[in-house]
């Protein structure tokens, strides 16, 4: 069976080298989106990678852009071909609370966590459409089912990822394409140890597993949905969350 081409923007972060891996393992020929400014930690990150034994190639692409993203998808489909798989990864926090918030902050998080959604979704969906077959996993979190306080705008993207998941499921479900959420909790990574450890620790508590997510466990998710046995998920929301939250 020929190999499937998945795409994960921010792949090269904590979450997204757990799914390259992943995929990888799975057979399929990755490649990890990269910030255009980041070239030389991306070439390093994939020797890493090498040397660890998975083969993952790296692309540049500025995901808060839809120029940016064309380019990244166009050099992926020329160097390695058309897209099976996409995983919106890439995403940043830029918590404070609405009081205090200024307007680069709000837009910054709603550009790298949503737009980029339609940026880079968009460039694909039409190929995907037309070969009948696909596989799109939008990274959520459970902040955008629950909200969080000081995540106005963090809460805001990640639920819009999900009404963006729903809409699209329906769009191309008849086309052979499958669209899901995955909802992380808080994952050790250096964006959930970027938080006060005084705050991580009661975080923590509240959590009935009662510790964070591995990278591993949301990458073995997102392996679980882009399978192409896994044809009848669609539109769904699969929260990864040690039960930090339940609906
Ligand atoms: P990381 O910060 O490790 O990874 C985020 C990745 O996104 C980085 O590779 C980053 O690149 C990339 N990125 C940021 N801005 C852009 C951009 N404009 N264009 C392209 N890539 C960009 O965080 P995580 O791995 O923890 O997070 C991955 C996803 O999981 C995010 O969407 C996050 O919101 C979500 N999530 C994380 C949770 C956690 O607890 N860690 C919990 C729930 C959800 P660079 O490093 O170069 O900036």
């Amino acid at each position: 069976m020929q190999r499937k081409v998945a795409l994960v923007t921010g792949g090269t972060g904590g979450i997204g080298t757990a799914i390259c891996r992943e995929l990888a393992q799975q057979g399929c020929r990755v490649v990890a989106g990269y910030v255009p400014s980041d070239r030389e930690v991306a070439e390093s990150w994939r020797e890493t990678q090498r040397t660890l034994g998975h083969d993952v190639g790296v692309v540049a692409g500025d995901v808060t852009s839809f120029e940016s993203s064309g380019e990244m998808v166009r050099e992926v489909e020329a160097n390695v071909g058309p897209i099976d798989i996409l995983v919106n990864c890439a995403g940043i926090t830029r918590d404070k609370t609405l009081r205090k918030m200024e307007k680069d902050q709000w837009d910054a998080v709603i550009n790298t966590n949503l737009n980029s959604a339609f940026n880079v979704t968009r460039q694909v969906i039409e190929g995907m459409v037309t070969r009948g077959y696909g596989r799109i996993v939008n990274i959520s979190s459970v902040n955008g089912q629950r909200g969080q306080f000081g995540q106005t705008n963090y809460s805001a993207a990640k639920a819009g990822i999900h009404g963006f998941t729903m809409a699209l499921a329906q769009e191309v479900a008849s086309r052979g394409v499958t669209v899901n959420t995955v909802s992380p909790g808080y994952v050790a990574t250096s964006m959930a140890l970027a938080v006060p450890e005084e705050i991580r620790k009661q975080i923590v508590a509240q959590i009935p597993l009662g510790r964070l997510a591995t990278p591993e466990e949301i990458a073995f998710t997102v392996g679980f949905l882009v399978d192409t046995r896994c044809a009848y998920v669609t539109g769904a929301n699969i929260a990864v969350n040690g039960g930090l939250y339940m609906s």
